[in-house]
């Protein structure tokens, strides 16, 4: 009796070991899976945020490509005063970001219906300075996605085309008088010595005008400043119409102006200088209430019969007006005519 409760309490007690044993065993095991499950969701948050960093890595390429992109289009195309070679500009650096099959620009206005069937399938984009129309791109095939870029590249060329613009206004601003828009006396020398050397170099003949309007100071004296300043911008138009294409006008002072005339012996100058001085003389000229006639003198000197120097042949013309005036006025005098009779 005694070793059969001795052989119970034995088994009883190998019973709990092995149970106790299959607990801690088991609380092991899931202490291990847990563990196992906290190193797996650390592996797949790794993998994430690695995907996440390759994502943001892509993107911040992208963002760097495209400052990439402005900035070099941007000094790229400050250097040029020229819009035929913006626009060249602002293409090629679109086509390095994107693909598209076409981009043009329009001038503004555009015919407000353009051709549809030249146009199918465009998309416009207005440049714009302000509130300013500067001019139209006509773009097709550009990626959906990637309409940002095209936005952000055109917005610098519209920035660009009004620095262009700006510029070549002022540039036109400083070479042209304001009253008469001949050319301003500066410029007009700077083109004279041009001229001048040309002909010595090819050994042609230049000529020069000198001309000055006859007893101004009595027309602006009778009729006011204001009759007077129509008087001098319509014998300005006068003068441009009986000169050709070559051949270069300028303002020299107040009621002066002057012509050069590249390729011109004097007999040809003083035949121009004819045609000028009938032209102003028949011209009924209409300011305000007033219709005025005026009349002119003229002084014709020529390189290489009269000087050798620009200055010279400047001074030679000066002197010739003067004979003209000194003869009466209203007549044209070149300066080796002057010589002869002299
Ligand atoms: P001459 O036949 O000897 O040339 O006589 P003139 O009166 O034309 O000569 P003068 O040089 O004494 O006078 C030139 C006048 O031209 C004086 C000035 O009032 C006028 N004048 C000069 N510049 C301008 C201008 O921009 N506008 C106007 N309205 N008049 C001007
Ligand atoms: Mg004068
Ligand atoms: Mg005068």
């Amino acid at each position: 009796m005694h070793v059969y409760l001795m052989f119970v309490l034995v088994v009883a007690f190998v019973i709990l070991v092995v149970y106790l044993a299959k607990v801690v065993v088991l609380q092991l095991e899931e202490t291990a899976d847990n563990d196992v499950m906290k190193v797996k969701e650390a592996y797949f948050g790794i993998i994430q945020r690695k995907d996440d960093l390759a994502q943001e890595k892509k993107r911040l390429q992208e963002e760097a490509n495209r400052i990439f992109t402005l900035y070099e289009f941007t000094r790229e195309v400050t250097g040029t005063f020229d819009e035929a070679a913006a626009f060249q500009s602002f293409r090629a650096h679109l086509a390095r970001q994107t693909s598209f099959e076409d981009c043009r620009m329009l001038p503004v206005p555009r015919l407000s219906s353009p051709s549809p069937e030249k146009y199918h399938g465009y998309r416009f984009f207005s440049l714009k300075a302000k509130r300013k129309v500067l001019g139209e791109l006509a773009y097709k095939g550009l990626p959906e996605g990637d309409e940002e870029i095209f936005v952000i590249l055109a917005h610098q060329f519209a920035l660009a085309l009004k620095r262009i613009r700006l510029y070549s206004e002022l540039e036109r601003m400083a070479i042209t008088d304001g009253l008469t828009q001949l050319h301003t006396r500066r410029h007009f020398m700077e083109r004279f010595a041009e001229e001048f050397g040309r002909a010595q170099l090819r050994q042609s003949f230049v000529s020069f005008l000198m001309i000055d309007l006859d007893h101004f100071k009595q027309v602006n004296d009778r009729y006011g400043h204001l009759t007077g300043d129509v008087i001098l911008r319509e014998t300005a138009r006068l003068i441009n119409e009986n000169i050709r294409e070559i051949d270069i006008a300028g303002r020299y002072g107040g009621e002066e102006f002057c012509v050069i005339l590249p390729d011109t012996d004097k007999a040809g100058a003083m035949l121009t200088a004819e045609r000028i001085r009938s032209a102003v003389r028949e011209a009924k000229i209409r300011a305000f209430d007033a219709v005025l006639t005026v009349t002119l003198s003229i002084g014709a000197a020529t390189f290489p019969d009269d000087a050798r120097q620009p200055d010279e042949l400047l001074d030679k013309a000066d002197w010739a007006l003067y004979r003209a005036k000194k003869k009466g006025r209203d007549q044209v005098a070149g300066f080796s005519i002057y010589q002869l009779e002299a």
